[in-house]
């Protein structure tokens, strides 16, 4: 974190620890590409798992998924990841479409909005994620020739580290309005470090901004541990969500925005499988109950 002299290595591997969640993602979004009714298209996703030795055997379409939508890992939580990706694809394309010009995608993981979306003139996304998924993400991409279709800017280093200085560095600009993205990122963040996360993003949003994350309500995580999502998927890839996240009291980031001025509104995913008609439901035991996803807006002055 900034003012701290020690540095975090940043080398950690896409294909160990948290790094893993990011392929999770990209192999879920690779599924909801190839499905008939699909809510979001990335065309990139499947050939990041295919890159990966830790992803030998992972599904990149539901037909070589024996169980089909049954499968809680590549069914159900895959079909999550897909309605995320298009609520936040339409969040960005939206943002955008008025003033702020500047994208910041916090733990971007292998995210490739910089490539699929259709950006309006003079945008720049900035990337921020560890120096070793997004070295895997460059080599990937550089061997597809994808060609972004705005200015982008990875930024590798470690969110825990002086990032701000770095955002700066690569030409980030606090006096024009910007949109900022925490997707699947805050559970693995401690307290502390999401806190200094949204006071950061606040300090640094002029009118105008906007921000989107997602959070996790439950009081206790372990609640849900025999859930079906969280099981299948430590057994089917090896994946132990609940040892990756951080597993203190959350704090209400939500409501620290309020306080900052910032309108926010707070939607569960269900009411986005409502709006488009497809997605997850609510189920027993279901790890996702407590999800929300948070839209604030930054009123300009
Ligand atoms: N936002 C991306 C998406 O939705 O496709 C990636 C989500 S993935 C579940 C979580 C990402 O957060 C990983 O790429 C991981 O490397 C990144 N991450 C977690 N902790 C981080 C930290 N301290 N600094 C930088 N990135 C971090």
């Amino acid at each position: 974190m900034v003012g701290t002299v020690h540095r975090h290595t940043g080398a950690e591997d896409v294909e160990e620890g948290v790094g893993l969640t990011a392929l999770l993602v990209a192999a879920a979004r690779a599924i909801e590409t190839h499905r008939h009714d699909s809510l979001a298209r990335d065309v990139y996703a499947e050939h990041f798992v295919r890159a990966a030795s830790a992803c030998a055997g992972w599904p990149v379409r539901m037909q070589q998924v024996p169980d089909g939508d049954a499968n809680p890992l590549w069914g159900r939580f895959a079909r999550y990841f897909g309605l995320r990706t298009r609520v936040l694809d339409d969040f960005l394309l939206r943002s955008t479409q008025t003033h702020a010009r500047q994208v910041i995608l916090l733990g971007a993981g292998l995210d490739t909005r910089a490539f699929r979306l259709d950006w309006p003139p003079g945008c720049v996304v900035f990337e921020i994620d560890r120096e070793g998924v997004l070295a895997f993400k460059r080599k990937v991409l550089d061997g597809l020739s994808a060609t972004p279709a705005a200015a982008r800017v990875p930024i590798p280093i470690d969110l825990r580290d002086d990032w701000v200085g770095a955002l700066a560095d690569a030409g980030f600009d606090p006096a024009a309005p910007s949109v900022w993205l925490a997707e699947g990122l805050l559970f693995y963040l401690t307290n502390a470090a999401e806190t200094y996360l949204i006071d950061t993003v606040d300090r640094l949003s002029t009118g105008g901004s906007a921000l989107a994350f997602e959070v996790k309500l439950d009081k206790d995580l372990l609640e849900y541990r025999d859930s079906p999502l969280y099981t299948s998927t430590k057994h089917q890839i090896g994946i132990d969500l609940l040892n990756l996240f951080a597993r203190e009291p959350r704090p209400d980031s939500a409501g620290a925005l309020s306080g900052k001025g910032w309108s926010t509104s707070v939607h569960t995913p269900f009411d986005f499988t409502h709006r488009h008609g497809r997605g997850p439901m609510p189920e027993p035991n279901d790890a996702l109950a407590g999800n929300r996803w948070v839209f604030a807006n930054k009123p300009r002055p």
